[in-house]
C-alpha cells in the first residue's frame, strides 16, 4: 500500500482531513503530521474528538512567532519526519504556513506533493496566504481544485496539466456532518463556562483576519454594524483576537453582541444553518453560508470564492458599518440548480485519481 504523509496545522485543515482521511483509509497508508500551528483545545483537540479524525502520529508543537520563524521551524520538523517515514507522497491542504513548509520540505527530498484546494487566487501578494498558495501550487505534482475558477487560474499559470476540478472538500464535510446538526442549538458555552441562551433569530459572525482585527477602528466598525441589527449577534472569537474583542465589547457596551470562545465544527455549521445572516472574514464560513442558503457579507478586500458572489448570496464589503448594513439589507435569490462546488464527492474523486496516478 502506498504511504502518504498529510500535513495539517490549522482549524480548516482538520475539517478537510476529517472527510478525506476516511476515504483514504484502507486504500492508502496515511500518516498525519500536525504542525501545532493551532493548538488550543477549542481550535484543535475538539475537531479530532468530535469529527473522529485519527490521532496524528507526529505533533511538532510549532506555533506563534513571525511567519519566517514559524515556517522555518516547520520546514526543519517536517523534513525530519519525511526522512524517517519515506512516504510515496505528501498531501497538503489550503494556504497556511504549514502548507508552505510542507511543500518546500517535500520537494527538496523529491517527494511528490499533492495539493488539495489548489488554485485559489486573490491577486494580492500582500496577503500572506497568497504567497503560500502560489508557492505550494508551483511545487506540487497533483493539484485538486475546489472550484472551476481555481482551475482557470492554474491554467493561466501553466499548471493546468497537473490540475483538475473535483469540488470543494469543505462541501463534502458540510454535507457529511450536517446530518448530525439538524436541530437549532438552544445554548452555548461562554467564557468561564457560563451558559449563553441562543436567540431564535441571530446573526452568526466570525472575524479574525489581521486586516480586520489589527486595529481597534476596523473591528469597531464591524461591531457597530452588527450591534445595530434588530437581532443579536453570536460571535465565537478566534484566540488571536480575544483581547481586543473583549476590551472593545466592554468599553463600548455592545450588549447585542454575544462573545464566546471558538465553537466546534458541528456547532459552527448548525449556527450557520439557522442564522438570519452571516458576517465573516473567513474563507470557509462564507462558503458554508452559501451551502446553507444563508445570506452572507464577507468583510474583506479580496475575493476568495468568486462563485459565491451571485444574486446577493455573498457580498464583499469594506469594514465600514454603513456598507455592511446596506449589503445585509439586499435581498438574496437562490437558484437551487447552481452548484459550483461539486456534488459532495470531491474526496472520492481525489482518492480515485491518486490510485490511477500511482498506477
Ligand atoms: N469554525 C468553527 N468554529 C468557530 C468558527 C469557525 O468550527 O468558532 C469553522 C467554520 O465553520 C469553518 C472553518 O472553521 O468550517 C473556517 O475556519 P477559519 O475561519 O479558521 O479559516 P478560513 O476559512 O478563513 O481559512
Amino acid at each position: 500500500m502506498k504511504k502518504i504523509v498529510t500535513v495539517i496545522g490549522a482549524r480548516p485543515q482538520f475539517i478537510k482531513a476529517a472527510v478525506l482521511s476516511r476515504i483514504l483509509q484502507g486504500r492508502f497508508q496515511e500518516i498525519l503530521l500536525h504542525t501545532g500551528q493551532h493548538f488550543d483545545s477549542d481550535m484543535s483537540e475538539i475537531f479530532f474528538t468530535e469529527l473522529n479524525i485519527p490521532a496524528p502520529k507526529y505533533n511538532l508543537g510549532i506555533s506563534g512567532g513571525s511567519h519566517a520563524e514559524m515556517t522555518g521551524a516547520m520546514l526543519v520538523g517536517i523534513e525530519k519526519v519525511l526522512l524517517e517515514e519515506k512516504p510515496d507522497a505528501l498531501l497538503l491542504y489550503g494556504d497556511t504556513n504549514s502548507t508552505l513548509a510542507g511543500a518546500l520540505a517535500a520537494v527538496k527530498l523529491h517527494i511528490p506533493v499533492i495539493h488539495v484546494e489548489a488554485g485559489n487566487r486573490l491577486g494580492a501578494m500582500s496577503n500572506p496566504e497568497e504567497v503560500n498558495r502560489i508557492t505550494a501550487d508551483h511545487l506540487s505534482t497533483l493539484l485538486f481544485c475546489a472550484s472551476k475558477s481555481a482551475l482557470e487560474f492554474l491554467k493561466r499559470e501553466n499548471l493546468g496539466e497537473r490540475a483538475c476540478f473535483v469540488g470543494n472538500v469543505m462541501y463534502d464535510a458540510f454535507l457529511h456532518f450536517s446530518s448530525n446538526s439538524r436541530q437549532a442549538l438552544s445554548e452555548l458555552r461562554g467564557y468561564d463556562n457560563a451558559l449563553i441562551r441562543v436567540p431564535e433569530k441571530y446573526c452568526y459572525m466570525t472575524c479574525h483576519r489581521a486586516e480586520n482585527t489589527a486595529e481597534d477602528s476596523t473591528l469597531l466598525e464591524i461591531f457597530r454594524a452588527v450591534d445595530s441589527l434588530d437581532y443579536p449577534t453570536i460571535y465565537p472569537v478566534h484566540p488571536r483576537n480575544r483581547e481586543r474583542a473583549q476590551r472593545l465589547h466592554r468599553e463600548y457596551g455592545f450588549k447585542r453582541i454575544l462573545l464566546l470562545p471558538p465553537v466546534g465544527y458541528l456547532d459552527s455549521i448548525t449556527l450557520t444553518k439557522h442564522a438570519a445572516c452571516v458576517v465573516t472574514d473567513s474563507g470557509g464560513l462564507q462558503c458554508e453560508a452559501f451551502y446553507a442558503g444563508v445570506q452572507c457579507v464577507t468583510v474583506f478586500e479580496h475575493v476568495v470564492w468568486p462563485e459565491t458572489l451571485v444574486d446577493n448570496r455573498n457580498q464583499m464589503c469594506a469594514p465600514r458599518a454603513a456598507e455592511i448594513l446596506q449589503k445585509l439589507s439586499a435581498k438574496q435569490v437562490i437558484d437551487p440548480n447552481y452548484q459550483p462546488f461539486g456534488d459532495g464527492h470531491a474526496c472520492e474523486k481525489i482518492v480515485d485519481r491518486l490510485e490511477r496516478w500511482f498506477g
